[in-house]
């Protein structure tokens, strides 16, 4: 390909990496280009294999949909998770995405979730034949705020050790890393492929052991001044209320992670797994489908301030919390129409993620494509 990025064709790109598959005549109305114009960029991207074309009925007439399969190598998007490791091979060569997925004990250090996703990784390429050093990105979601600019964890104190782990860029060598916050990664997924998808401004939190979240605006992740914004677990509910890990009191993540549901329950219902109160919750047990009423109503406290202060098209709940559905979302979209119908003259739309569990994984993906991309693009 041309060392050289003409304007058209890196907004022919942006669009198509934000969206995925367009038409020709989406393109055009995504950037602006002519028909013409379109029609020239998407033969250049053609025969740099970074598109493939097929013939498409869209509103009763013949189109041509563009799907970017660039950068033509290996791609790896990586979550490591307080739980999990979760790792989603893209080959780079026309065929599916694969996945894989490790158990972690509680309380694990970083380094074992890291040494989890490379084997994982390692395994993955193996399956499909494909050699280590040729993928082209490696991203990695990780639960600690990430400094976009310095690529440093910041939030001193709210994930220990992750600090080390993300200040080694030879972590997957000889590939490059890079890393986001998980919650960012969840919304870039939810926000261009998920329950976000075609929408201006999507606001993503998801609820599991911690909570996290994500704002992304036309497609691009907003990262803020240090690449905190976004961190939605540690709003203050109540300024009086328990230690959470951050060292503040009252934070969301105190009363609508996973533990928080279960300690409810433990005098009234014994021991119980999340999954658990999910299931009892949706066999109609009083006291689970309570507990859910209550995060929903936290969650409402939080994220109509959230909604006060940018009016998003779309809020998206994810996480292992998102399965308990209504029971959750119906109590935080009351509190939202109480609190910000005065600011925002309609309520923000709640929904339920689409991603489930692999969200952040498919963010990741998507931050090694991008990061590819971007470098291709600079030639
Ligand atoms: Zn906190």
């Amino acid at each position: 390909m041309t060392s050289a990025a003409p304007r058209s064709r890196v907004a022919v790109l942006t669009a198509l990496r934000h969206s995925g598959e367009l038409t020709q005549v989406e393109i055009g109305a995504a950037t602006g280009l002519t028909a013409g114009t379109v029609s020239t960029v998407v033969s250049g991207l053609i025969d740099d294999r970074l598109v493939r074309v097929r013939d498409v009925v869209r509103t009763g007439r013949r189109a041509r949909a563009v799907t970017l399969i660039g950068p033509g190598g290996p791609l790896v998007g990586v979550h490591c998770y307080l739980d999990e490791a979760r790792v989603l091979l893209d080959p780079g060569d026309g065929r599916a995405v694969v996945e894989a997925v490790e158990v972690l004990p509680d309380g694990h250090r970083a380094d074992v979730a890291v040494d989890a996703a490379r084997s994982l990784a390692a395994g993955l390429l193996a399956e499909q034949d494909l050699d280590p050093a040729d993928v082209l990105q490696v991203a990695v979601g990780v639960p600690a705020p990430v400094e976009v600019r310095t690529g440093r964890v910041g939030g001193a104190g709210v994930r220990d050790g992750w600090g080390p782990v993300v200040a080694q860029p030879e972590l997957f060598a000889p590939a490059p890393v890079v890393f986001d916050n998980e919650g960012n990664l969840s919304a870039l997924a939810e926000a261009r492929q998920g329950a976000g998808r075609g929408r201006s401004t999507v606001v993503q939190v998801s609820i599991s052991q911690g909570v996290s979240g994500g704002i992304v605006h036309d497609g691009e992740l907003v990262h803020g001044r240090t690449g905190t914004a976004g961190e939605l677990g540690h709003l203050t509910i109540d300024p009086l209320g328990p230690v959470c890990s951050c060292g503040n009191r009252g934070c969301l993540q105190v009363y609508a992670g996973s533990a928080a549901v279960t300690s409810l329950l433990a005098a009234s219902h014994g021991p119980m797994t999340l999954a658990e109160v999910l299931d009892r919750a949706a066999q109609g047990d009083p006291g689970c489908r309570r507990v859910l009423s209550d995060v929903g109503r936290h969650l409402g406290t939080a994220m109509a301030s959230v909604c006060t202060v940018l009016d998003p098209d779309v809020l998206v709940v994810g996480g292992a919390l998102s399965r308990a559905g209504d029971l959750l979302l119906d109590p935080l979209r009351e509190v939202l129409a109480e609190r910000t119908a005065v600011t925002s003259g309609a309520v923000v739309d709640v929904v339920a993620g689409e991603l489930g569990a692999s969200a952040p994984a498919w963010g990741a993906l998507l931050l090694a494509r991008d990061t590819a991309l971007a470098g291709m693009l600079a030639g």
